[in-house]
């Protein structure tokens, strides 16, 4: 079992719990120290029981805690070396680092992890994918703009955490950011637009996916329904408008998002099956009945 409670989302914080039976990961640590272990309490787990904090690139508004919530509870604290080399000027006392690759595949605390390199104007930024048993959990955040390799890494999730940070229309008119500072966001190394979401959403979008949890929402650039409709149009446009979307939000943790609810299809192997179409007589309709959900003809391809 694979869940999954954003504890707060926004550009003033990030921060997000993974558990399986066993092990507790937090992913990354921006909002403050007190704010965290208040949103941990709330969802029910202490400091002390998490296995580690995985921290995804350097920016504030994903460490801000960390320095202080490590001094109070020594958690290893995983990050590529490069983002270590930044974080660790700005950070007293001794720390328990836990070094992992900036691509490649490893294990702690019973999850599969896998990182994959991400355009963002930090040191050595990644986005992830978990996998516990059979669910996986795709976490993109802080990304400039869509690469072949997200394709590649982020294909048949059961549960995708995605940035849907600005409307363009809405960052446009906004009068309290300078130019300088639009062109960031707006840059190959800054946030996704919620068209841009949309679009990668519209291109990715299979039918195992159950739910997609928005994240990192300007707060004067953007609204949770402006980010919803635009998910929802691309999701019914390509007739998976069952799949869950939710959005994070600054103030609040989500509910807990069990990552795969569906029973796991049993697989009949090739000689078993030829043997069940004999016996059945004439071959088998090539389109399944229409009972039959299409999630489940996917997990069978
Ligand atoms: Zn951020
Ligand atoms: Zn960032």
């Amino acid at each position: 079992m694979l869940k999954l409670i954003v504890l707060g989302s926004g550009s003033a914080g990030n921060s997000a719990l993974v558990c399986t039976g066993t092990s507790r990961l937090l992913i990354d640590a921006g909002l403050s120290a007190t704010r965290l272990i208040e949103r941990l309490a709330l969802a029910g787990v202490a400091p002390e029981s998490l296995n580690g904090i995985f921290i995804t690139h350097e920016h504030g508004d994903h460490c801000r805690g960390l320095d202080l919530l490590t001094k109070k509870h020594p958690l290893p604290i995983l990050c590529n070396a490069r983002t270590r080399e930044v974080m660790r000027d700005s950070m007293k006392g001794e720390k328990n680092w836990h070094i992992v690759p900036g691509a490649g595949s490893f294990e702690f605390a019973g999850l599969k992890m896998e990182t994959f390199p991400v355009p963002h104007d930090a040191a050595e930024p990644v986005g992830l994918v978990l996998r516990h048993g059979e669910a996986a959990l795709g976490i993109l955040s802080d990304v400039g703009h869509i690469t072949p390799l997200m394709r590649q890494k982020l294909r048949a999730l059961d549960t995708l955490f995605i940035e849907a940070n600005y409307d363009t229309e809405l960052l446009s008119q906004d009068t309290k950011r300078p130019w300088s500072t639009k062109q960031r966001i707006q840059g190959r190394h800054g946030h996704l637009s919620n068209e841009q979401t949309a679009a990668f959403i519209a291109e990715m979008a299979c039918a195992r996916l159950e739910r997609i949890v928005l994240g990192h929402l300007s707060r004067d650039c953007n609204t949770p329904d402006l980010a919803t409709a635009a998910i929802r149009a691309v999701l019914a446009a390509r007739e998976l408008a069952e799949v869950d979307v939710h959005c994070a939000a600054a103030h609040e943790a989500t509910p807990w998002f069990r990552v795969r609810t569906r029973p796991v299809p049993i697989a009949v192997p090739p000689p078993l099956a030829v043997a069940l179409a004999r016996e059945a007589g004439p071959p088998a309709p090539t389109v399944a009945p229409a009972s039959a959900p299409a999630w489940h003809q996917m997990e069978l391809l």
